[in-house]
């Protein structure tokens, strides 16, 4: 049950202090913030609460470090981002053990996604940068135009608590593997892998300076970092709200911005679809980590003539989902990130209610015996009955809810699914190829997948419209947004 926290006391193996130019470092105000474990809902570590003078700290250090990291040949830099990775791969274990304890999402989603996609991140983008090509225009006999892709310098990485160390990584590697200096700051709540991290830089030949890891308060340490005139280029993942603030306090800086934010993703399930495969998957899009991820199906509308039959099934997988101990490998679902989250999802199944929803099952606090006893759980709620205006089909729950809705054409099902703020992505279920072509064209999502579900490829492009944001991580993309073009013009004398 979500219950009052308890303070307990830390050891100083718990505490996760700054990294900056290759050592641990306390806060310069010598303060920390208490990291909770949401399966218990007790304070297991402290993590170290900065500020300005962090911020400063790390961005002179990155600064200092840049000019010999850019002219590291990019087979040098590859090299030790792919010894950072086998290091990571070597100690998989311990990091998906901290992943889970520091999230609440169990250990098997950990072990087979969080740190094995972490590892992914840095070799795929070790790789990549050593194919990176620039354009040449041959303009006429005796000229010529290139292209030279230079990096940026200090770049910054803010990522959310919901895959910690894979979106860290996410913007990390790209980012040094195109010769930038970084300073990162994972969230607050979850500041334990990125710390483990970190304490790997040296052993893997990183440079100090190279990757620096700034601790706190979103207001506190991330936004002095976006205002720091020494960063040149943000890529920020989190709120649509946290988006807009942080492009108020960058943009008139002119530094360069990636925005990956919130969603209120679309699935449409036509009744030519694959039954078993379309329940099945809608199952995991509405329910993986607890629903806490931005690619989540949260609104799942279904034709007609099947929708009766897709509710019952998805209703009777749902409420055999097994809510438990992380740590346990039998647990299909974990614990919501803080008692506030907690809250917060309860509120909008409040809401729902409020708004005519049926909760077809689940929604409720669930009390564990033992070590999970104060643990911040949930079980996964279905809703029907909803209108596709009201709040809770609009709003961004983003925890283990998903709302189901009938629709009758394909023009209606295409309106409905656009009809919020978000774009970040959807899912198509149909037979027929020309369908789903149709509604590809259609949707206004930065991703659309045809019978499948978070099947990624790292060279794709990866975003969002509207407000899920601006810009494009990925493959090349993310290579493009670390350097800065610059055009050459040569003339040749002869
Ligand atoms: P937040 O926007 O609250 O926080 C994201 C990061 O930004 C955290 O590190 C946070 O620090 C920091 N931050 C908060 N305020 C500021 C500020 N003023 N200046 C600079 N940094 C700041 O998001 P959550 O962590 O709650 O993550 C959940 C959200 O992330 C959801 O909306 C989800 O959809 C979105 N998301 C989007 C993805 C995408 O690819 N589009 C992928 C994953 C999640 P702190 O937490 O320490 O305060």
């Amino acid at each position: 049950m979500a219950g009052a926290r308890e303070e307990t006391p830390v050891s100083d193996a718990d505490r996760c202090d700054n990294f900056i130019d290759g050592r641990f470092v306390p806060p310069a105000g010598g303060s920390y913030l208490p990291v909770w474990e949401p399966a218990t809902g007790r304070v297991y570590a402290e993590v170290a609460a900065s500020g300005r003078a962090d911020v400063d700290a790390a961005c002179q250090a990155a600064e200092r470090a840049f000019p010999s990291w850019r002219e590291l040949p990019t087979e040098r830099r590859a090299a030790v981002l792919n010894a950072l990775a086998d290091r990571l791969e070597a100690q998989l274990e311990r990091f998906a053990a901290a992943e889970s304890k520091d999230t609440g999402k169990p250990i098997t989603l950990a072990r087979a996604v969080d740190i094995p996609r972490a590892v992914s991140n840095l070799r795929f983008f070790a790789a990549a940068a050593q194919h990176f090509a620039t354009e040449c225009h041959p303009t006429s006999a005796d000229v010529l135009n290139y292209t030279l892709r230079q990096p940026l310098g200090v770049v910054a990485g803010i990522s959310p608590w919901n895959l910690p160390l894979y979106l860290f990584t996410w913007k990390v590697a790209p980012a040094l593997a195109a010769g930038n200096c970084v300073v990162g700051k994972p969230s607050e709540l979850t500041p334990r892998t990125a710390t483990l991290f970190a304490g790997l830089c040296g052993e893997a030949g990183l440079p100090p300076g190279v990757l620096n890891v700034v601790h706190g308060s979103g207001p506190d340490a991330g936004e002095p970092i976006c205002a720091h005139p020494s960063v040149r280029a943000v890529s920020f993942t989190g709120g649509t709200k946290t988006g807009a603030r942080i492009a108020g306090v960058a943009g008139p800086l002119f530094k360069k911005l990636s925005l990956e934010l919130g969603g209120k993703n679309p699935v449409l399930v036509f009744d030519d679809c694959d039954f078993e495969a379309a329940v099945a998957t809608t199952l995991r899009s509405s329910f993986s980590n607890q629903g806490e991820i931005c690619l989540c199906g949260s609104r799942v509308f279904v034709q007609d003539a099947l929708y009766d039959r897709f509710r019952d099934e998805l209703v009777a997988r749902a409420a055999r989902l097994v809510v438990g101990d992380p740590a346990d490998p039998a647990t299909d679902q974990g614990a919501l990130i803080s008692t506030e989250h907690h809250a917060k999802v309860r509120g909008y199944l409040d809401l729902a209610r409020r708004e005519g929803g049926t909760i077809l099952c689940g929604g409720q606090p669930v009390s564990l015996p033992g070590r999970c006893a104060g643990g911040w759980f949930l079980s996964p709620a279905v809703v029907e009955g909803l209108a596709p205006d009201c709040r809770t089909s609009q709003e961004e729950i983003f925890g283990p809810v998903v709302s189901l809705y009938r629709f009758r054409t394909e023009e209606e099902a295409v309106r409905l699914a656009n009809g919020t703020a978000y774009g970040l992505a959807s899912v198509v279920w149909t037979g027929s190829l020309d369908r789903a072509h149709r509604a590809v064209r259609d949707l206004q999502a930065g991703i659309t997948w045809v019978n499948c579900w978070m099947l990624r490829d790292l060279r794709t492009p990866f975003g969002g419209v509207k407000q899920s944001g601006v810009g494009r991580e990925g493959g090349w993309e993310a290579l493009r947004f670390f350097t800065e073009a610059k055009n050459v013009c040569l003339k040749l004398s002869s």
